[in-house]
């Protein structure tokens, strides 16, 4: 077995007792004499899978009892839908933070539903988008139903430094790139999303945590009634059918749901999110500092906007950048061209990557320097 650094944005590189548990049970899953892959979602055997999942996710992250947690499909990119035809409750108004591409996905899907606003954003000329904006509670409508952040930034490598603080208004952020790596006060927001295939398991399930009162009013038996969802929202993307049948109004992404598990579980014998933060911080600490430390890279992000998960850099010759994707590929570094909108390089680093790596990908980088003098 062969096994190379994999720099992904995602799907990303997982953690190898993962897969390697995943592999064991592979074709009989505990004593089911079947794989996962094969089990009906209303059996016996997957009911403790998914429920699993969920418990292991909310002592993970603290997730206090009045959210729920639901395991949807369609990735991140349906939830940019999902929000705003669920959350619009009053002024069908909401506000959304640009602070790079995904946000801004989302603000143009969300003006389908409502009347949608830019409250900030980091947009500039070179890179696109190198900081996140600063705002203050007077940055936001104050009747918007909610405001949306990204909260890291995949493509330009930028994280939130700070939750912003949008006093009563729920808080929407999507997550999915640095969901779990670490601890976060789940109680600042309204409704948390993340598509998985970054830290969490394979393409294929998308996690949303949301604060039950987002939900409205219920019936007698408990049920959502659906208060605030529009009438015209298809049934996979309302969240009050999906509480109300506990992720299962339709097949859910079984084997997605169950590396998730396991991600999580890994994850808690490692010793939680506050480990996951130590190592995350060491890890880019390493390579930060590296690209402080001399001339030949070029680091565009604000410092106080770095992204533990994703770093960018580049030499600022095309033709290097490309050299310098290619012949680390050649060096088992793989995946580190950036992305196609920014050029340059971008190392994901997410959990599963190793200090090891990290160790390997700067000695490439420094060696690479050496060989390669700019003139
Ligand atoms: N948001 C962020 C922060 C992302 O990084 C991505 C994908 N890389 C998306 C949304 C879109 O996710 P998906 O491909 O799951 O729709």
């Amino acid at each position: 077995m062969n096994r190379v650094y994999n720099f992904s944005a995602g799907p990303s590189m997982l953690p190898l007792s993962v897969l390697e548990k995943a592999q064991a049970e592979l074709l009989s899953y505990g004593t089911s004499g079947m794989s996962v892959m094969e089990m009906s979602h209303r059996s016996a055997d997957f009911k403790p899978i998914i429920e699993g999942a969920e418990a292991a996710l909310r002592q993970l992250m603290n997730i206090p009892s009045n959210y729920k947690v639901l395991f949807l499909q369609g990735g991140a990119s349906t939830q940019f839908a999902s929000v705003p035809m669920n959350l619009l409750r009053q002024s069908k108004r909401a506000d959304y933070i640009i602070s790079g591409q995904f946000s801004k996905k989302a603000y143009e899907e969300a003006k389908k539903y409502g009347d949608m606003a830019v409250a900030a954003s980091s947009a500039g000329a070179d890179p696109i988008f190198s900081t996140i904006p600063a705002t203050t509670r007077a940055s936001f409508r104050p009747d918007a139903d909610y405001v949306h952040i990204c909260y890291n930034n995949t493509i330009f490598g930028t994280k939130f430094p700070e939750i912003p603080d949008t006093g009563m208004i729920p808080l929407v952020a999507d997550m999915s790139s640095c969901i779990c790596s670490e601890p976060v006060d789940v109680s600042k927001f309204g409704m948390i999303y993340a598509g998985a295939q970054k830290n969490v398991a394979p393409a294929g399930v998308t996690i949303v945590i949301i604060r039950e009162d987002l939900l409205g009013e219920r019936d007698a038996k408990g049920k959502f009634v659906g208060t605030y969802v529009r009438p015209d929202t298809p049934a996979m993307l309302n969240y009050c059918q999906m509480a109300n049948e506990d992720s299962m109004y339709n097949t859910p992404p079984c084997w997605c749901i169950y590396m998730a598990k396991l991600v999580f579980e890994w994850i808690l014998d490692m010793g939680g999110l506050e480990e996951m933060k130590r190592r995350n911080e060491k890890k880019a600490c390493l390579l930060y500092d590296y690209l402080d430390n001399q001339d030949y890279y070029i680091a565009p992000v604000e410092s106080k906007c770095r992204s533990m998960m994703n770093v960018v850099f580049k030499t600022g010759n095309e033709d290097l950048d490309k050299k310098f994707a290619s012949e680390a590929a050649a060096a088992g570094l793989k995946n580190l061209k950036g992305h196609r909108s920014v050029g340059g390089m971008r190392a994901s680093i997410y959990n599963a990557m190793p200090y090891e790596g990290v160790e390997a990908l700067v000695a490439f980088m420094k060696r690479f320097a050496e060989e390669n003098p700019k003139d």
